[in-house]
């Protein structure tokens, strides 16, 4: 599934084998890069990865059978490309793989029925029953007014549709306002209509991942919205559920990294990765199967075409994204006493849509680099200098290393978010291969630049440059890593 395709590069390895560490010309450098975009725009090899992934294996929640397969297919994916690949463990804090739910419901008036939903991550095993109650919204003023009620119910939240990124967020903002409400007035727990349309269910953490306090579900859009109107019709309606899940302690799991040594600048590095983990309702193709295909394309071309960058490039597939960024956390662990070598950490996570520049979170020195290496290359890309919380820059950007998440047009990214559907035939293929020639274009410019005057930030810095400019506090609760950064227990402490 992953042949290489050396047969029509063959003639190029000579000249491109001394690239860079030999002192050539402007135009010939100018080539190379022209020919590595060129390869990645046409490898075959990164869909039918990409399918293999995405079929074979199917969804691969962290800690699952998939998920373990997954690593091994991808680090021998490297191997026979000939690049050095490795499975580096690292510690989960707690397991827990998604099962089934049902839930059932009785009214006086109304023939029992039985919506479709599936339970938030980290919701525990068990039965449970209560009386529903709409919240409409779930707005302070509507707990007020149904404060009895409430009270030991399970609560019934509307939600907007969720139509690209920017509704991705919104949900995730509203979903945590809900959850410290539900907190307040002693719901027994919490169910959200689903943000997509036509019986589509997906998944996703809530903002106190490993401790959840209450069972939290979503249900089917249609599903609630009947319900909300029996509701209103004045009937009383109770709901019974039934939950299980596979459920653990803490467990290992690997992180797969590939190098690419650099030439004269070796011990500079540069990091660019896509996580391989997904939950398991779809077959993480948008999120995030196709970036992962991209990673492996990367680094099988650079090696077919021989080229050395200055500095080292790895290639990072990323485990427990999902749950919290464990993975890269891990990672920066791990490689704790050379993070001052890293020149920039690139994360690639939002789909196949066309990449339209970079976010470059919160460092305006970076976007002036980047803008100046991308003026050169033949893209229009605008990039945003704010801070993105979410994917597995986060702890690089909190260790005030330099790093860029790409953005994308959301295409069909958000409305199949962690959902069922988020499938390989949603995948922009074609575009898909544009996306990598132009991030192998701009990684490879990157790490050959002469300089990269960009020292890691301290703590000071990253506490205002990252999170008092960008009144990141609430977004880093949303995300459950607000308490961390602040006890010192992720993010640079000095
Ligand atoms: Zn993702």
């Amino acid at each position: 599934m992953f042949a290489l395709d050396f047969g029509k590069h063959y003639v190029m390895l000579t000249v491109v084998f001394f690239f860079l560490s030999t002192g050539i010309s402007n135009s010939q450098i100018e080539t190379i890069y022209s020919q590595y975009r060129t390869s990645l725009n046409q490898d075959s090899c990164l869909i039918s990865d990409l399918q293999y992934l995405c079929d074979h294996y199917g969804g691969r929640v962290t800690g699952s059978n998939a998920n373990l397969a997954s690593v091994d297919w991808a680090r021998d994916i490297f191997n026979a490309a000939g690049i050095q690949a490795d499975k580096d463990a690292f510690r989960m804090p707690t397991l827990w793989l998604g099962g089934t739910t049902k839930m059932q419901i009785t009214g006086k008036n109304t023939v029992d029925f039985s919506p479709q939903a599936v339970s938030k991550y980290k919701t525990q095993s068990g039965k449970f029953s209560g009386e529903l109650v709409s919240v409409g919204e779930g707005d302070s003023l509507s707990f007020a007014e149904n404060a009895t009620k409430i009270k030991n119910a399970f609560i019934l939240v509307e939600t907007d549709l969720c139509l690209d990124i920017n509704g991705l967020f919104a949900e995730y903002k509203h979903a945590t306002e809900v959850e410290l409400l539900a907190e307040q007035y002693k719901a027994a727990g919490i169910i959200f209509m689903a943000s997509r349309p036509k019986g589509l269910l997906y998944r996703f953490i809530s903002s106190k991942t490993t401790e959840l306090s209450r069972p939290q579900f979503v249900m089917v859009r249609e599903d609630a919205k009947r319900c909300i109107r029996l509701l209103e019709d004045a009937e009383k309606l109770d709901i019974r559920i039934t939950t299980q899940h596979q459920e653990g302690d803490a467990f290992e799991s690997y992180n797969v990294i590939a190098e690419i040594p650099g030439s004269d600048l070796a011990d500079e590095v540069i990091v660019i990765g896509a996580h391989l983990d997904s939950w398991a309702l779809g077959t993480g193709a948008n999120d995030n199967g196709c970036n992962v295909a991209m990673m492996l394309s990367l680094a099988r071309q650079m090696k077919v075409l021989a080229i050395q960058p200055r500095r080292t490039i790895r290639f990072a597939l990323w485990n427990g994204e999902e749950q919290g960024y464990f993975g890269s956390l891990a990672y920066v662990q791990q490689n704790s006493t050379s993070l001052d070598d890293h020149r920039l950490a690139i994360s690639i996570d939002i789909g196949s849509g066309e990449i339209t520049g970079f976010f470059t979170n919160g460092r305006k020195d970076l976007y002036d680099i980047v803008d100046n290496i991308t003026q050169r290359m033949q893209d229009s890309l605008v990039h945003l200098n704010i801070p993105i919380v979410g994917t597995d820059n986060y702890d690089f950007m909190m260790e005030g290393i330099p790093n860029l998440v790409g953005i994308h047009k959301p295409q069909l990214y958000g409305i199949n978010y962690h959902a069922s559907s988020d499938t390989f035939d949603k995948v922009d293929t074609t575009q898909l291969k544009k996306n990598s020639g132009m991030i192998g274009e701009f990684i490879l410019r990157y790490a050959n630049q002469d300089s990269i005057d960009l020292p890691r930030l301290t703590r000071k810095e990253i506490q205002q440059r990252v999170i008092d400019d960008h009144d990141l506090d609430f977004t880093l609760q949303m995300f459950n890593v607000w308490e961390s950064w602040k006890n010192r227990e992720r993010g640079r402490v000095d």
